[in-house]
């Protein structure tokens, strides 16, 4: 058989392409860009490397650490594992949570019940939450928005605030009045009710790309060179008489009977939409929206630092802080805004300025940053609204041999690294079944 065709090289056709490398089946991918890594990439700026946003894994991301072991990373040289912290901090109050090394789900009953800038009273509300949660198998009879399902579980103001709503927007990308509850759940599972190690935080010390992508495509080519070729826009998929022939770029076809569409959801609905067999499929995908995350990176003196790697903020516009002393880059501040909002009527140095000016109520002695560098990423993620389930399509298309991968296809998780990686693993490993 011909090889497999693969079009993208972000986590998801990397991830399609390392499996059935295992399985010594052949394929080549195709990336437009000039890297690997989609939405996790690294890019050159002053001399360092950034990356298009701040990353952040969790120990429940299973398959991606298995694929960083292939590709032959041990954990601890690329992540920074840190047992689950969080520290919010606003204008008026703050929030400490730590989780103690204890069994599922006792760490998280521990580190809520020991949150002391907590009321006594939002702390029992949220502990009886994750019984009842925990009881239901995390399932909701209907999909409800964030906000009414903290409703329905009587959460508090003060921790609804300062720790369901942050988790909501940095996990779902969406806004808790529109964000899908039944998602919700489904990360607050998986990152808090399965193994007391699936909660642990993982931050990558180094860039994204030397951490996957650009690494695997270097172990990819060295068994097969040329598997991965960057610069080769897929111009068409090649369809007739309702049979997949193959792809078109830079005006060439190349044959196959099987093929792996593994771009952003926008992407796979053009190439989609100009096949009448997939335009069905093409208008499900546009309907699911997306998001954007914007990071600014404010660079101040090596001397400064945050106490803690990540630090939540409350209250204005910048979410969530990350010290990218971790990768080597003392001083080096990430700002991640994720979900649409205010600041996005801003220009970057109005941006930078009000950034600046909300980190200088938490660190007063910081001086201005000496520069500030903006990535703002229009689609970053799918719209995870309410509903959002019923419409993300499975792997297989009604076109036989052609399989839809990336972090948007039916999963159980919101648009994440894990999600695309998984998503392509599934793909790549049916066709391996399906030549046996
Ligand atoms: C700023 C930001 C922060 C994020 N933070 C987190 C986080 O903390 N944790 C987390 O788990 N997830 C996070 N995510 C989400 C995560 O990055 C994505 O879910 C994941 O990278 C998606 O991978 P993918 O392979 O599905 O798609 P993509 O990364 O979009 O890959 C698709 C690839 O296809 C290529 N392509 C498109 N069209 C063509 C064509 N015609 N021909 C050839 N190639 C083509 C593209 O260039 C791209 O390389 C974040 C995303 C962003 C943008």
């Amino acid at each position: 058989m011909k090889p497999v065709l693969i079009i993208g090289a972000g986590w998801a056709g990397i991830a399609a392409a390392l499996t059935l490398r295992a399985s010594q089946i052949p394929f080549r991918v195709f990336e437009a860009a000039p890297s690997p890594g989609g939405r996790a990439r690294s890019l050159p700026w002053q001399g360092q490397v950034l990356d298009n946003g701040q990353h952040l894994l969790i120990g429940a991301y299973h398959e991606t650490l298995r694929l960083l072991a292939q590709i032959g990373w041990q954990e601890n040289e690329v992540l920074l594992r840190q047992p689950l912290t969080l520290t919010v901090r606003g204008e008026r109050d703050s929030l400490e949570l730590r989780a103690p090394a204890l069994p599922a789900p006792l760490h998280l009953a521990a580190a809520l019940l020991s949150a002391g800038t907590l009321p006594w009273s939002e702390r029992v509300a949220a502990l009886r939450m994750a019984l009842r949660l925990q009881l239901s198998g995390y399932r909701l009879a209907q999909d409800i928005s964030v906000r009414a399902l903290l409703q329905q579980q009587r959460q508090g103001e003060k921790i609804s605030r300062l720790l369901w709503e942050p988790l909501c927007i940095a996990t779902l990308n969406t806004l808790p009045e529109r964000a899908s509850g039944q998602v919700f759940l489904n990360v607050l599972r998986d990152s808090f009710g399965q193994a007391a190690g699936d909660s642990q935080l993982l931050l990558p010390k180094v860039g994204l790309g030397e951490m996957f992508c650009e690494r695997a495509m270097r172990y990819l080519n060295q068994g097969q060179p040329d598997s991965v070729i960057l610069r080769q826009r897929v111009e068409a998929l090649l369809v007739k008489d309702n049979t997949l022939r193959g792809l078109r770029v830079n005006g060439t076809q190349i044959d196959t009977e099987q093929l792996i569409l593994a771009t952003a959801p926008e992407a796979a609905a053009r190439l989609c939409g100009e096949v009448p067999a997939l335009q069905l499929l093409a208008a499900q995908i546009t309907q699911l929206g997306s998001q954007p995350i914007v990071t600014a990176y404010l660079q101040y003196p090596p001397a400064c630092r945050i106490p803690q790697v990540m630090l939540g903020l409350d209250g204005g516009i910048g979410q969530w802080l990350t010290d990218r002393r971790i990768a080597g880059q003392a001083g080096l501040i990430a700002v991640s805004i994720s979900a649409e909002g205010p600041h996005m009527a801003l220009d970057n140095t109005q941006l930078c300025t009000r950034l600046h000016a909300e980190i200088g109520q938490h660190f007063p002695d910081w001086p201005e940053p000496e520069q500030c560098q903006v990535i703002r990423e229009k689609r970053a993620t799918f719209d995870c609204r309410v509903g959002i389930q019923a419409l993300r399509p499975v792997n297989q298309t009604p076109l036989p041999g052609l399989w839809l991968a990336g972090d948007y296809t039916a999963g159980d998780y919101p648009a994440t690294l894990e999600g695309a990686v998984r998503s392509g693993v599934q793909c790549a490993q049916q066709i391996i079944d399906s030549r046996k």
